[in-house]
């Protein structure tokens, strides 16, 4: 497939898809923080830097069940001529030597047992007879100066940091257990406003009207109120506006506290424009209002009163596309992440994959094991901007960068990764 020439002539206000995301990253900040149980900050960004308030481990400790030496005492030991110690102290993780180790002599240790002053290595009890009677016998020197874990090795008070913008995963959760911190202090979890419009449609409560086809399911909010969610914020459900400016404005004017506001709907060119009119008259900062990408290619974004609000358009596959690509790390960025830009991964085309040259296009994949070891990526079947059920099986969003024409089979190409597992 040939590689196509420069894009013909985009207008300037027509931006492409990295320019608008910096753009929107640009204009998002961390909001405020508060005090959490490190059980609760999962997911969360840390808000400052956080010191350990211990030497971890606390003391030198045996990384096996064994016996501590000095490595004088078993230098050239094997099988054949082991070498004859006697045990003069067991230690069991939890106790603590009776004395430094004696010239001479082996003290048996557990995993995680202080080894006493003096040790240079702990023999792992397989190389050894086990000991009995108050002796062992070391049939191999190999571990003379090995398995001891040395004090502070893994965390140093006072010294070692988790730097703020961490995300608190599992493992954060751990070390801040470790370095002793029964709380910590993260960003709150931004409140996200999340609009509908459109005369068309209904909500459960109005159920039959759909059942009976005279509307349709306001099935963006619930979309995106997932979607909120599952980037660690709260979605306030705004409900469905009317196709009146006047309905939008009041549907926003009377949001309360919210850190961010999306809206679907309402913003593509031959619409009334309700929504854009709405945010006009409620003095929104123009950041952007189309973006060089299908689908997706009505958005708005501005700032309304110091706060990012996204105009996505209505269909629901671009308002998840839209979302995935700008407003989750729009989210990230205010809830406090140093990292918020999306994870790409290479795969192969499994079927040519033809697109518009001055958009990228992001399609729906699945993906697959590939020959290769690594993925091959193919079509979840229609791709229309209408079909959700194309994203509803998708692994990823792969990418069609503009100035292609397309992606032949077999040839590379990045996806955006939607899910963890694909077998
Ligand atoms: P619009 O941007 O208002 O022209 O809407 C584009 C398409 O998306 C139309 O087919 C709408 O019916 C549909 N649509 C708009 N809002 C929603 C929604 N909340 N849930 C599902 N479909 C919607
Ligand atoms: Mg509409």
């Amino acid at each position: 497939m040939r590689e196509a020439g420069a894009i013909r002539h985009p207008a300037p206000d027509w931006l492409s898809v990295d320019e608008a995301l910096d753009r929107v990253l640009h204009a998002c900040s961390p909001i405020s923080e508060e005090r959490v149980g490190i059980s609760e900050a999962l997911g969360r960004a840390l808000a400052t830097d956080v010191q350990s308030r211990v030497d971890h481990p606390p003391w030198n400790n045996s990384a096996m069940d064994g016996f501590a030496v000095r490595s004088a005492d078993v230098a050239g030991a094997t099988e054949q001529s082991p070498v004859l110690l006697p045990v003069v102290d067991e230690v069991p993780a939890g106790g603590f030597p009776r004395a430094a180790l004696s010239p001479g002599t082996a003290v048996r240790v557990m995993t995680g047992a202080p080894v006493p002053e003096g040790a240079t290595g702990v023999i792992r009890i397989e190389h050894t007879d086990g000991g009995r009677d108050g002796r062992v016998l070391i049939q191999t020197d190999s571990d003379a100066r090995r398995n001891i874990r040395l004090a502070g090795e893994d965390l140093r008070r006072g010294e070692t940091t988790l730097e703020a913008g961490t995300e608190v995963g599992p493992s954060v959760v751990g070390a801040l257990a470790a370095m002793g911190w029964p709380d910590v202090t993260v960003r709150r979890r931004p409140r996200v406003g999340v609009l509908s419009n459109g005369n068309e449609l209904a909500d459960f409560d109005d159920l039959d009207d759909v059942l009976a086809g005279r509307r349709i399911m306001n099935s963006n909010e619930h979309g995106l109120a997932a979607l909120v969610s599952g980037s660690g914020a709260k979605p306030i459900r705004l409900g469905i506006a009317r196709d009146e400016t006047a309905d939008v404005r009041r549907r926003i004017e009377t949001a309360g506290e919210i850190d961010a506001l999306i809206t679907s709907a309402g913003v593509s060119v031959g619409d009334h424009d309700h929504v854009k009119e709405a945010l006009d008259s409620l003095g929104m900062e123009h950041g952007f209002w189309r973006v060089r990408m299908r689908p997706g290619s009505p958005i708005t974004f501005g700032i309304l009163d110091g706060r990012p609000v996204f105009g996505l358009p209505g269909n629901p596959v671009s308002v998840m596309v839209t979302f995935h690509v700008f407003v989750q790390p729009a989210l990230r960025a205010l809830a406090g992440h140093s990292r918020v830009r999306r994870r790409t991964l290479s795969a192969r085309a499994a079927e040519e994959i033809s697109s518009p040259e001055e958009l990228t296009h992001f399609f729906r994949v699945r993906l697959e094991p590939g020959a290769d070891g690594g993925y091959e990526a193919r079509l979840t079947g229609p791709q229309g901007s209408g079909i959700l059920s194309s994203m509803v099986s998708a692994d990823a969003l792969a990418i069609v960068p503009e100035g292609r024409v397309g992606i032949e089979r077999g040839e590379a190409v990045e996806v955006i990764p939607l899910k963890d597992w694909i077998a």
